[in-house]
């Protein structure tokens, strides 16, 4: 540094040098007319220096006021948006103590402002489930950032929210050391989309679920039941003469049977049984865990309960009947579309039979023989009061 000093005022230092010997207390002789010209000369110069040097520290000073001008118009301008944006933003340490916060952040957790949250005990107590926040650290150590990350959170009153993040993670060296957060509340949206959800997989007129979403989870049941070598089986049902209910009594008295029937289908099975309508007036029910006994059990409760049950509608009270097919799974080749070809073939023999009964399939896929009310192609069909077109009670 000194050496820097020297050589940047080496010339003025000699000068001064010169000076000091030429003036000192040293000095015998009168400083020579010359000398004194020269000392001025100097004099002059280091004077021009000085001045240009506090010219340009000026000039320094001025560019230096103004670029921190900038710097502050940019840092309120960002700050501005960091505190007005409607999105909530958070700078967060891994372990969810917040470093900062804007106050929509604050305001989505229903705190009263960003120094509460930054004060209080981090994210994690606002978290459903800790894991998820475990979840998000994970995926931004690998991926570096996030984009629509769902997490499950709580307000401070409590109520669920479901948020989205834009997120980006900060690194030292290897080590993730801060979370930047875009934050959404996409509660409302979660919300509407669940309804969405629901309502593709719900039929309309019964509220069981449709062919489609019946035949999703069933597909999963019996491959679950396959895995685990357990029992399950399959009833499919039809009502008996229903064209006649509709010709006889209108539309709207035949909606309403169907409504019943899928009504007492839901009150005779267990939670974890899947039942939908098929179409039509065609529904099925799928049982976990059931053999074919268990199975004619249920559809032979089911058969009685609805024949039994005269339904009201805007054209009467009727009576109506309902045909029964079962398929219990078989090897482990066997899929729920066999089975329902299986069960659609004992249906057939029910109403073939002469309607309002029980038939179960004892094909080459089905359990063990013997079981009860098996019903193959040469026995009768299990049956209550007996075939009967739909009347009037
Ligand atoms: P089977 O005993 O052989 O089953 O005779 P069926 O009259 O019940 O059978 P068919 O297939 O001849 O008639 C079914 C009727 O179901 C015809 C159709 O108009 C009626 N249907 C289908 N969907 C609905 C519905 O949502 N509401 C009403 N009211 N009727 C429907
Ligand atoms: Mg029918
Ligand atoms: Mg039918």
């Amino acid at each position: 540094m000194a050496h820097d000093r020297v050589s940047l005022f080496g010339a003025e230092e000699g000068v001064i040098a010169w000076a000091e010997e030429a003036l000192g207390p040293g000095r015998t002789e009168p400083l020579s007319a010359a000398e004194g010209a020269r000392l001025l000369r100097e004099y002059r110069k280091l004077y021009r220096q000085c001045t240009r040097l506090v010219t340009l520290g000026d000039r320094m000073q001025r560019q230096l006021n103004g670029l921190n001008e900038q710097l502050a118009a940019s840092e309120k301008k960002y700050r501005d948006i960091f505190e007005n944006v409607v999105q909530g933003i958070f700078l967060a340490a891994p372990s969810g103590r917040v470093n900062d916060a804007n106050v929509a952040m604050a305001r989505l957790l229903g705190c009263d402002g960003p120094g509460e949250l930054m004060a209080g005990p981090g994210l994690l107590a606002f978290l459903s489930d800790e894991e998820d926040w475990r979840a998000l650290l994970e995926a931004l150590l690998v991926e570096g950032g996030v984009s629509g990350h769902a997490l499950r959170m709580n307000r401070r009153d409590g109520r669920a929210l479901w948020v989205e993040l834009f997120a980006r993670a900060h690194f030292n060296g290897a080590r993730l050391v801060q979370v930047e957060a875009l934050v959404s509340d996409v509660t409302e949206q979660r919300a509407a989309l669940e309804t969405l959800r629901e309502q593709a997989r719900v039929d309309v007129l019964t509220g069981l679920y449709n062919r489609r979403y019946f035949m999703e989870l069933s597909h999963r049941e019996v491959a679950r039941a396959r895995r685990e070598g357990r029992p399950a089986s399959l009833v499919y049902f039809d009502v008996d003469h229903f064209k006649a209910v509709n010709d006889r009594l209108g539309h709207e008295a035949g909606d309403e049977v169907l409504r019943t029937l899928a009504a007492l289908a839901r009150a005779s099975v267990r939670d974890l049984d899947i039942v939908g309508r098929l179409g039509g007036e065609e529904f099925a029910v799928l049982l976990p865990d059931t053999d074919r006994a268990g199975a004619c059990c249920l559809a032979e409760k089911l058969r009685a309960a609805f024949a039994g049950c005269p339904v009201a509608t805007c054209g009467g009270e009727v009576r109506c009947t309902a045909s029964f097919g079962l398929a219990e799974l078989g090897g482990r080749a066997d899929c729920l579309l066999a089975m329902l070809r299986r069960a659609d073939a004992a249906l057939y023999r029910a109403k073939a039979g002469g309607r309002n009964a029980v038939c179960a399939h004892c094909g080459a896929a089905a359990a063990e023989p013997g079981a009860a009310l098996e019903v193959d192609a040469a026995s009768p069909p299990s049956r209550g009061r007996g075939a009967q077109e739909p009347g009037t009670a």
